[in-house]
């Protein structure tokens, strides 16, 4: 599709990069009508591309919502062998692959060296030391990276940023918001979907009536991804905070969408019971900057003592919104609580796009 052809020009052209996956649907279904963004370009393996967008996912698409009209009429692109062409087309992508680590770097960098800004949902780049991992309401001030990421390599317009797995964000927000009482030790345990390994209840038959207690490198992403969340750039890049220390189990459960998180916690200073409501009440600080994805309520906390659900809460802000219950004295740690997210909304689609507004607010795209 040429530039000329869109049909809103007011709009930030994007493209997806892996939009016929699991998250790359969910990013065309949450970026339909939005606000500032339009998808006009959709990319994926040599597999699909040549295809309408229709006809490349017909088989896999597993959204409750139709897909969207101009969408569907879209001819799918190869990611790698048409990067210039997605490239000539877009002012910035999202990257939902999912291929080896080596080449979704290659991919990623090779956007960026034509000048055009990836936020990434894959893992390939998260520790890549002047890449920022960013979830908008607790470090966006590691934005600051992106001078320094182009410097680096030489880029004009383009960079990468990266969002983090999607497990911490049913936990890291509420531990931010304790940061002054300067947690040092975590216990977690995470009840995760199985749309996390791109998969449904119905693709999944062996996940009937069955719990899995392991997540391949899903234990390690949880406890090491929220100290470089934490931490703080010195020389160049991110030097990750030294504490708290996190002990992560991960646990795939049958449900389709939604991670719980098992959460008990220490601190230095530890707080009173309403010191801690009073913190997660007042913690949202996208508040006021009218970014369309930021829920009203960044985290919502529960009295009631069998919430949050997954089935329930989920959506919480169209499934932007954290939430939180069932604060109670523990008996080795100081409190234990529990957290949830909408992984592949809050953990994967929805959180890409909250920080590509925010990218787009701060000025960098
Ligand atoms: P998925 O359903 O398997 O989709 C993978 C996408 O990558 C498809 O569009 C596929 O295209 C494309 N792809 C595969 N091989 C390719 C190649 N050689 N060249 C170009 N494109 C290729 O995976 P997913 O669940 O959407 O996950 C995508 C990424 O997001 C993963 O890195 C995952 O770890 C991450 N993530 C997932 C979640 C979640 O909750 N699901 C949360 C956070 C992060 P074809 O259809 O043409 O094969």
């Amino acid at each position: 599709m040429l530039k000329g052809a869109r049909i809103n020009m007011n709009k930030i052209p994007v493209g997806i990069l892996g939009a016929t996956g699991m998250v790359g649907q969910r990013f065309i279904t949450l970026l339909k009508d939005h606000p500032w963004f339009e998808v006009v370009c959709v990319a994926a393996s040599p597999r699909s591309a040549g295809k309408s967008y229709s006809q490349a996912v017909a088989e896999k698409w597993v959204m409750q919502e139709a897909i969207p009209d101009a969408v569907s009429k879209l001819t799918v692109l190869a990611v790698q062998e048409d990067a210039k062409k997605i490239a000539s087309q877009v002012k910035f992508v999202f990257s939902a692959l999912d291929l080896e680590k080596e080449q979704i770097k290659e991919i990623e960098n090779n956007f960026a060296s034509l000048g055009i800004p990836v936020v990434s949902n894959n893992s390939a780049h998260r520790f890549t030391k002047d890449v920022p991992m960013i979830i908008p309401e607790i470090n966006s001030q590691h934005l600051a990276l992106i001078e320094i990421q182009k410097r680096n390599h030489g880029w004009k317009d383009g960079f990468i940023v990266v969002k983090p797995n999607c497990s911490i964000q049913s936990f890291v927000p509420q531990i931010s918001a304790l940061m002054g009482f300067s947690p040092v030790k975590i216990e977690v345990t995470t009840f995760q979907a199985v749309s996390g390994a791109g998969k449904t209840l119905e693709s999944w038959p062996e996940m009937k009536d069955n719990v899995i207690p392991f997540i391949g490198g899903e234990e390690e992403k949880t406890e090491k991804e929220p100290l470089k969340i934490w931490g703080e750039i010195k020389n160049g890049k991110i030097e990750l905070a030294k504490n708290p220390t996190i002990s992560a189990t991960c646990i795939r459960v049958p449900v389709s969408n939604g991670h719980l998180a098992s959460v008990a916690v220490s601190f230095e200073n530890k707080p009173t019971r309403d010191q801690i409501l009073k913190a997660w009440g007042n913690f949202n600080p996208l508040k006021g900057l009218n970014l369309p994805f930021a829920p009203n309520s960044f985290i919502t906390v529960f009295d009631e003592e069998n919430r949050p659900q997954t089935g329930l809460d989920r959506n919480l802000g169209k499934g932007m919104g954290i939430s939180v219950g069932r604060l109670r004295d523990d008996a080795v740690f100081d409190y234990k609580f529990v957290g949830l997210s909408h992984n592949t909304i809050r953990g994967a689609a929805g959180g890409a796009i909250l920080m590509a507004e925010l990218l787009k607010m701060k000025g960098y795209i």
